[in-house]
């Protein structure tokens, strides 16, 4: 191990005395106090009586509370024999908590995921030979064979023993009689296969292999750093981040990469087998509790070399972690919004800070925020200029739907139909692209014009025709479609307003209907297993229209796919979101990246309504730097972010009135200075989610302010009663 490994054992200060400080996975303050006649090092998994029932916990740094009499403390009542936490992890889940003000006991849970894996698998009994036969033991013909089995001193199953001799397993017991053979355990069979570091990798292009080099320069360096690695879709950073982990492999150390859609990852899967004869570990909320608790442990113990995870992986017991790797580092998936509310993206640099370890995020189109990091040197920037293989970027060109509108009724428009027409009858592949699941967003009455909306939320309900059923994609409310209008009682009255990918599928089943089509959306992809079949099928040509949503955008590479057409390009840019205009480019970058990955140059066609606007502009110059310094100029007067800082606070209640107080009380108590500034209270985004309505306000302060003090000296101020849910979100997405 390095010099950043962690051994528990050795490097924890051992608290001496009866008391220890328990940290629960409960979303309490701060740790509780227990008494215990061992010597309890932090770290260490105990269990602990609370209330009438037990929990588990850790023992956590920091002193106990002297005052407390001794004879009330509670005793320790269970310690594990597993690896103790380390105190990198500890101090990441205080850093946690005190970020995005969470309970620290909050913030453990997620990193206690798995509390069965606290138990050790029981060890497997085999039979090992007797270093010496004693004198006088009988050597049968057939204990002779079973001697001669067990020659090179290994330990085997005793059923494996009896079917390799021929013999009898009760033999076995009369041989341990006579003191032939011994009991023994046998060795753990490892879990996860090593991959192999010394594997050689394709051939880098020049480029490539100098951000290659830069990269294992900053793992073999075993501190912090962080880089952005930023290049075209389809320019080798994923070949190039291999790299990094390939040393880290052969430092000794362990590599968490994290992707946003890990479900949908099966390519990359198989491109790291192919590079490194091995699959890694996989961490996400699929996995059966089996393989939860066996992947926990072989990545506590140091097995698991290589980790591909969701935001979550963040929490697990690396205990020697020396690079993490976030690609597609823009995407809003990994921001958590429930729970503890944090961004998973940020937190991998603070869990690399803190683990001395090197961090790499790679993007074709990185964040405003990495991307200042990256300029004012924060973080080191590496880029590759162009698609490897001198594969050409795809020509992207704007369909002005008000010159050329499709006809009415219909969603795609005349140049649209005629490239895809063009493309199949070339024999290529082509996609349609609109980031709407279903048939149609909004379902309307033509005699009274209402519209049908969800019950428990601000939102309305999408049809899916398929099932015959309106849905809310917020809370999941689901209604038969009314035979009569709810409102006015007209028959038969209502028409379905807009399209979702279904309704573009009909459209293109009238239009082609020879061509094997293919819808991606998530409802019709729900797992690993989908994507690779459907993944399959295009890659092997048994589609020729791809029909998707946003899953279509996230790092596929279709070698056939030379068209793509966004449906709707402006959806994204309607409200008032911050980041809109940034969401919306990378987005439609990221899907317009999908065509002409190899030979065949690939075409780009967005349907829009403003085709002037400066985001349909950038993705047809594909000019990203002149977008992203736009996007910083029109934030930076106003410090909004990553110009300054931002916090909301959303009140939410079941009666709106009682919501209503609470965030008025927040507003009149507000903070106030320079460089402190506070907008709302006002309805949050979705002013009623899952029957809750719901007030936000924004804490916005210029970069040198901490907002956390801030905040919680204000919420101290107020006291909301027990119906009123007050939450925090440092650095909110999506307002
Ligand atoms: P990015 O991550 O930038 O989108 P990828 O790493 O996925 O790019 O590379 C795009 C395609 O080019 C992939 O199919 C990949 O296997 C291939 N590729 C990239 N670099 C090389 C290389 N040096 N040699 C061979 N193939 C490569
Ligand atoms: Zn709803």
């Amino acid at each position: 191990p390095g010099k950043n490994a962690e051994d528990p054992r050795s490097h924890n200060r051992v608290v001496t005395g009866q008391r220890i400080r328990v940290l629960l996975p409960l979303p309490l303050a701060q740790p509780y106090d227990y008494s215990t006649t061992e010597q309890i090092a932090p770290g260490t998994f105990v269990e602990v009586p609370l209330g009438r029932r037990s929990a588990i916990g850790v023992a956590w740094d920091g002193e106990p509370d002297r005052g407390l009499p001794a004879g009330r403390l509670r005793a320790v009542t269970r310690v594990f024999d597993v690896p103790a936490m380390t105190p990198t992890l500890r101090r990441f889940v205080d850093w946690v908590a005190a970020y995005t003000l969470s309970p620290p006991g909050a913030v453990l849970r997620m990193a206690m995921s798995v509390p069965a894996a606290l138990d050790p698998p029981a060890p497997q009994a085999g039979w090992r030979r007797a270093d010496a036969a004693p004198a006088g033991a009988r050597v049968t013909p057939q204990r002779a064979k079973v001697m001669a089995l067990l020659a090179d001193g290994a330990v085997r199953a005793g059923g494996e023993i009896a079917e390799a001799a021929g013999v009898a397993p009760a033999l076995l017991r009369g041989m341990a009689d006579a003191g032939l053979i011994l009991p023994a355990l046998l060795p753990r069979a490892r879990r996860f296969a090593a991959p192999d570091a010394q594997r050689p990798g394709p051939a880098l292009g020049p480029e490539q292999d100098a951000a290659a080099a830069a990269l294992r320069a900053s793992v073999a360096r075993r501190a912090f750093a962080t880089t952005l690695l930023t290049g075209v879709t389809g320019s080798g950073k994923t070949e190039v981040y291999f790299e990094a982990i390939a040393e880290a492999l052969r430092a000794g150390r362990q590599a968490l990469v994290l992707l946003p859609e890990i479900a949908l990852s099966t390519q990359w899967l198989d491109r790291f087998a192919a590079r490194f004869g091995a699959a890694p570990a996989l961490w996400h909320s699929e996995l059966t509790s089996r393989t939860r608790r066996d992947t926990w442990r072989a990545v506590a113990e140091g097995e698991a070399t290589v980790l591909v995870g969701a935001r979550s992986a963040l929490f697990l017991p690396f205990p020697d972690l020396g690079l993490i790797v976030v690609d597609e580092e823009h995407e809003t998936a990994f921001k958590q919004e429930e729970g503890v509310v944090y961004h998973a993206r940020d937190m991998a640099v603070v869990r690399a800070r803190l683990s001395g370890a090197a961090c790499v995020l790679a993007s074709a189109t990185p964040s405003l925020e990495s991307t200042t990091n990256a300029e004012t040197g924060r973080y080191a920037a590496l880029h590759l200029p162009a698609r490897h293989g001198g594969a050409a970027m795809p020509d992207v060109t704007l369909v002005d739907l008000r010159r050329t509108p499709p006809e009415r009724g219909r969603f795609l428009s005349p140049p649209l139909v005629a490239a895809v027409s063009e493309t199949l009858a070339r024999g290529e592949q082509a996609m349609l692209f609109l980031n709407r699941r279903g048939y149609a967003p909004m379902t309307l009455c033509r005699a009274c014009g209402h519209r049908m909306r969800c019950p428990n939320c601000t939102a309305w309900l999408v049809e899916h025709r398929a099932q015959r059923r309106l849905q809310c994609h917020h809370c999941g409310h689901v209604e038969a479609p009314p035979e009569a209008c709810p409102n006015c009682g007209a028959p038969h009255s209502t028409v379905p307003i807009g399209p979702g990918v279904e309704r573009v599928l009909e459209e293109a089943s009238a239009l082609w209907p020879e061509a094997r089509r293919l819808v991606m959306a998530s409802d019709t992809i729900p797992g690993p297993a989908a994507a690779a079949a459907a993944a399959k099928a295009i890659q092997d040509r048994e589609v020729d229209l791809v029909i998707g949503t946003q899953i279509v955008a996230k790092g596929w590479h279709f070698p056939h796919l030379t068209l793509v057409g966004v449906v709707d390009a402006d959806l994204g840019l309607a409200g008032g979101d911050l980041r809109a205009g940034e969401r919306t480019f990378q987005l439609l970058h990221q899907v317009a990246g999908r065509a002409g990955r190899e030979e065949r140059p690939g075409r780009v066609l967005l349907q829009s309504f403003a085709p002037e606007h400066p985001v349909m502009q950038a993705l047809v110059s594909g000019d990203i730097d002149a977008f992203m310094a736009a996007e910083a100029d029109a934030r930076r007067p106003g410090h909004w972010p990553p110009f300054g800082r931002l916090a909301a606070i959303i009140v939410s209640a079941e009666e709106e009135r009682a919501a209503e107080r609470v965030a008025r009380d927040l507003g009149l108590a507000a903070p106030g200075g320079e460089g402190i500034e506070v907008l709302g209270p006002a309805p949050a985004p979705l002013a009623i989610l899952r029957g809750r309505h719901r007030r936000r306000l924004l804490l916005k302060t210029r970069r040198d302010i901490a907002v956390q003090p801030l905040l919680m000296e204000w919420l101290a101020k107020v006291d909301p009663p027990g119906n009123v849910r007050v939450q925090v979100d440092v650095d909110p997405v999506g307002f």
